[in-house]
């Protein structure tokens, strides 16, 4: 744990290195023309503020996400992972790190309720987006915290979750994930119980929307066929362009699709471009901006314009593609679709409207 008073040094430390730039602050022409929703459907910064006893309008160390950065890059609504590190926290000790990572992060928004407002629904997201503030809605990631059981779905939305993504990496009794924690990229093959079905029939009972993302196919088949109302995948990508265990298939985009879901186009080079250097994330090359037009592209195809999102995974420890190294940087995603003949109408889509869509269709 870092003190406050180190992470006061650490700031001034990175604004002496140039890391902060108040020019960054003073808005980009490119903010002069943009959607008016930006919907990131997956970013990871809690844990990291924990650990460095730092908030939202702090700079710390990678700070790919911050309220600086959010207003930079047009951002407005931000779906937050409450992510509990199963190889740290067993049992009942998950559940109470979630806890402490949702009462952390609410604490964080209450000092900064000038720029940020927590939200547990599609009007008021909008509503924070017309008072000039940034949404946050809760999501957990990783189905850990709900210790097997379906009722405790119920505490959760209590505490404002709005999502939960069944799986990380390794199985759960009741639901199969698509990786080992080691990461190796085998498919492996566990579907969803019983026990599995329950949670989600509770989850569509209180408006939480089913998450997918790194979910194993068969469990996410099951899973969608379940759910009464639309899933996603937070942040994955597709498995035609980057054979990856974390990314989609096209049979399952088409399921989405018929569901209504919509999928949030991941930001990490691995998920990106097939790499062979996957030991070590360093030597991993980085993607480009290209890339996630091509993802976004190729889903367009299989899905259709109305289910692509964007779900950076920033702060998720990941290799961004070049140019979009933090939220400041989005701007130049919208230029790059609008340089590929996508229309204005077709950017509101994949930049919010899509994900708030799939949020209001599980409100009840
Ligand atoms: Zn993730």
């Amino acid at each position: 744990m870092t003190r406050p008073g180190s992470l006061v040094v650490l700031q001034i430390i990175l604004l002496l290195l140039g890391h902060f730039s108040p020019k960054a602050l003073l808005g980009s022409p490119l903010l002069e023309r943009g959607p008016r929703v930006v919907f990131d459907a997956h970013v990871d910064p809690v844990g990291r503020l924990q650990a460095w006893n730092a908030g939202l309008a702090d700079i710390y160390p990678s700070n790919q996400v911050d309220i600086a950065k959010w207003k930079t890059g047009g951002v407005n609504i931000v779906w937050v992972a409450i992510w509990v590190n199963p190889r740290r926290y067993a049992g009942r000790e998950a559940f109470e790190h979630a806890k402490t990572l949702i009462d952390y992060i609410e604490q964080d928004i209450r000092r900064n309720r000038d720029s940020l407002s927590l939200c547990r629904s599609a009007d008021e997201c909008l509503a924070a987006c017309e008072k000039g503030k940034i949404a946050i809605l809760l999501g957990l990631e990783g189905g850990e915290p709900l210790l097997g059981s379906p009722a405790m779905v119920d505490y959760f939305a209590r505490r404002g979750i709005r999502r939960i993504t069944l799986t990380w990496r390794g199985d759960l009794e009741w639901v199969g994930s698509s990786q080992e924690w080691n990461q190796l990229p085998v498919h492996k093959p566990k579907g969803i119980t019983e026990t599995g079905i329950e949670i989600i029939r509770r989850m569509n009972q209180h408006g939480i929307v089913v998450d997918l993302s790194h979910v194993s196919i068969r469990a996410a088949t099951e899973a969608i066929e379940a759910s009464r109302k639309p899933c996603i995948f937070s942040h994955s990508n597709a498995f035609t362009l980057c054979p990856h265990p974390r990314n989609v298939p096209d049979d399952l985009l088409v399921q989405l699709r018929e569901k209504g879901g919509v999928i949030g186009i991941n930001f990490h080079s691995e998920y990106l471009v097939k790499s062979r250097a996957r030991i070590w994330p360093t030597k991993l090359a980085s993607a480009s901006i290209d890339d996630v037009v091509r993802h976004i592209d190729y889903v367009r195809t299989i899905a259709g314009i109305d289910h692509i999102g964007i779900g950076s995974d920033w702060e998720g420890d990941i290799k961004p593609a070049q140019g979009l190294e933090d939220a400041s940087r989005l701007p130049r995603l919208w230029d790059a679709l609008r340089r590929k003949g996508y229309s204005e109408q077709d950017i509101d889509k994949i930049a919010g409207l899509n994900f708030l869509r799939v949020l209001r269709a599980n409100e009840n």
